[in-house]
């Protein structure tokens, strides 16, 4: 069976199908291809920043380690300039020329041979432990003849710092002139141990060209430095090795100040991961302080290297070391690295003079931080869509609800009072007539309630009155019936209707031999009444006297006027003297009854019972024959016969 369901209910599911659904269902829709639309065109522009931030970077990069390889390929140019000036001065042994004049030597406490004055070019240091030959000497004094290309060079280029030559048996000739040379290196140098001369030696630069050492402190007070080193030979014989210094501070501070969009950090290692350089901020992400400052506090009799803990290839962060680790093993120009949880994009780019890598982090989410503003506006605007919807969906939800339920009480209404005028229909016809409601279908369901209510209120008053009519002539017969028996004025059986009841009782009286009998009466001198007050007077005598006749009657009598004045009383099982007693008592009632107008009344009585067989007139006539004989003997009496 199918369900029931109120009107409300049903326009409201309705309203509620055919439009807030659909027109919900559009707008989820809606939303999800905004956001999915979104989604996609911010993850397009993702990588396109990321595309293009990579390229800038690696532009820029380039650019700046090009600069610096260009710079160092240059120092190296003078390198080999100088080289080929030494190994010259070391081939011919007669050269000897004082561009700075002749230069004075002595003797320091520590037993080392050094030059006492600066005379403008370098100054000369003669290791202690070295015999001072002539040959010693000699090449203390003429290999001053190397000084004016030192000082060209060291003058014109401005981020060599030093230009030197250290000898196999302990020379340093070294310019810009070191006034306390003897001090500052010490009573001997041992030049093997130190990585500016071992490094261009046979067995590490076979090709003898210039080459470049790693970061280690200068032992003649510059500070942390790189130098390119070159053999000088004399045939295969060699002499020492020449050097150009580099503090590393001179030309990475460049980097170092360069600024590298999206807030980059950037760092300089050389080939083994020591750090050259570092911006501060990149030291508090890797958790690591550069090693800037140097204290010489006593002399340095071999290569001092910055510590391993300055080395990002060594950390202690397993995570930082490892990840590194992969970056300087891919040689990749940009890779990803992850520090506590947050992502970098790291570019490295290798300086091919030296090795060194310039690297350079960059925080992903500063990348993307443009576009993720605007994915969060984007998200914002969707979450301001959904609630505007929402908001929308309550109001129209309400304005449908407000809708319904007008519309349920202008259906429901009608045919509510409908269903109750019908339920009444049974008790009452008489029922209000239903309104228009501009419900055409409701309209003409009223309009034919209506009619249908006049026909059954037409019908229901045509059978009302059909039964009226039909009992009003039951009534009417019955009057007439009545009438047609009864006397006008008395009330009483009329003379017809006593005939009929005195043939009846003869009729039985024959068969059953019951006596009955009749008293027939007169009023005395009833004329006079008519005479003397007039007929309504007498009228009213007649029916005083009517109603003691009923009165004083047993039930089984039958009272009727007989006519005029007289009345006749018929009296079944009824025998003479009961006759006789019935009219005596019948006598004394009138005599004694007070009229009103006429006082007194006397009435004669004639009784005779009826003999069996006989004629009704035969008793009539006894009867009146007793009448008369009781007004001849004086009336207001009683007579048999
Ligand atoms: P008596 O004692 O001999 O009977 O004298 P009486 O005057 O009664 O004389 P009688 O019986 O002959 O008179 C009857 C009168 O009754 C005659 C008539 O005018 C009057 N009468 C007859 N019918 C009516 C009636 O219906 N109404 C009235 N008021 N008078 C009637
Ligand atoms: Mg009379």
């Amino acid at each position: 069976m199918k369900k029931s369901i109120d009107i409300q209910s049903m326009i409201y599911r309705n309203y509620l199908t055919s439009s807030l659904v659909p027109i919900f269902t559009i707008e989820v829709v809606l939303l999800l291809l905004y956001f999915i639309i979104n989604f996609y065109i911010s993850e397009k522009n993702q990588l396109a920043l990321l595309e293009e931030v990579t390229q800038n970077l690696q532009e820029i990069t380039s650019r700046e380690v090009t600069n610096i390889n260009n710079q160092l390929k240059e120092i190296s140019r003078y390198a080999v300039l100088i080289q080929r000036d030494h190994e010259a001065f070391f081939s011919n042994t007669d050269a000897c020329f004082f561009p700075h004049g002749e230069p004075a030597f002595g003797v320091h406490e520590n037993r080392v041979y050094y030059k006492l004055k600066n005379n403008g070019g370098g100054s000369l240091y003669y290791s202690g432990s070295t015999v001072m030959g002539d040959a010693e000497k000699f090449k203390a004094r003429c290999s001053e003849i190397l000084d004016p290309l030192l000082v060209s060079i060291v003058e014109t280029v401005p981020i060599i710092t030093q230009a030197y030559l250290n000898t196999w048996d302990g020379m340093n000739r070294i310019y810009p002139f070191m006034p306390n040379a003897p001090a500052q290196y010490g009573p001997a140098l041992q030049m093997e141990e130190f990585n500016f001369y071992y490094e261009a030696d046979a067995k590490h630069n076979p090709e003898r060209k210039p080459v470049w050492t790693g970061a280690y402190l200068d032992p003649a007070g510059q500070g942390w430095m790189v130098s390119n080193v070159f053999p000088v030979y004399r045939d295969d014989f060699l002499e020492g090795v020449g050097g150009l210094d580099v503090t590393i501070d001179s030309f990475v501070q460049n980097i170092l100040n360069s600024s590298i969009p999206w807030n980059a950090g950037t760092f300089m290692v050389d080939k083994n991961g020591m750090i050259l350089a570092m911006q501060e901020k990149v030291e508090q992400l890797i958790k690591l302080r550069e090693l800037k400052t140097h204290v010489y506090n006593e002399n340095i009799k071999k290569t001092v290297e910055k510590p391993e803990e300055y080395n990002i290839l060594m950390s202690k962060n397993e995570s930082i070391k490892s990840q590194m680790q992969r970056i300087f093993d891919s040689k990749d120009h940009i890779s990803e690295m992850s520090i506590d949880g947050t992502l970098y994009l790291v570019s490295q780019e290798i300086v091919t003079e030296t090795g060194w890598r310039m690297i350079t982090l960059i925080e992903e989410s500063l990348i993307f931080s443009p576009i993720n503003k605007l994915k969060e506006l984007s998200k914002k605007i969707g979450y301001i869509a959904i609630g505007v919807m929402i908001l929308f969906y309550i109001i129209f939800f309400l304005f449908l609800l407000r809708k319904s339920r007008k519309l349920t009480v202008k259906i429901a209404t009608p045919i509510e009072m409908l269903s109750t005028l019908t339920r009444g229909l049974g008790e009452s016809l008489k029922t209000k007539k239903l309104e228009a409601v501009g419900i055409d279908e409701i309209d003409h369901l009223s309009q034919n309630f209506n009619t249908m209510v006049i026909e059954l209120e037409t019908r229901t008053d045509a059978l009302v009155n059909s039964q009226l009519r039909e009992k009003m002539r039951g009534k009417e017969v019955e009057i007439l019936e009545r009438l047609a028996v009864t006397d006008g004025l008395t009330e009483l059986y009329n003379r017809r209707k006593l005939d009929e009841i005195l043939t009846v009782e003869s009729e039985r009286t024959k068969r059953f031999n019951n006596p009955y009998g009749i008293v027939l009466l007169d009023i005395d001198h009833f004329k006079s009444v008519n005479d003397t007050y007039g007929h309504q007077v007498g009228d009213q005598v007649l029916v005083d006297v009517a109603k003691l006749l009923k009165l004083h009657t047993r039930e089984t009598d039958v009272a009727g006027r007989w006519g005029g004045d007289e009345f006749l009383i018929i009296c079944p099982e009824t025998d003479q003297n009961g006759l006789i007693k019935l009219a005596e008592s019948l006598r004394k009632h009138i005599e004694r009854y007070e009229f009103s107008v006429v006082n007194t009344k006397t009435s004669s009585f004639g009784v005779t019972v009826y003999q069996q067989g006989e004629e009704i007139k035969d008793m009539i006539l006894r009867a009146d024959k007793a009448l008369y004989a009781a007004k001849n003997n004086g009336r207001n009496r009683v007579e048999f016969q």
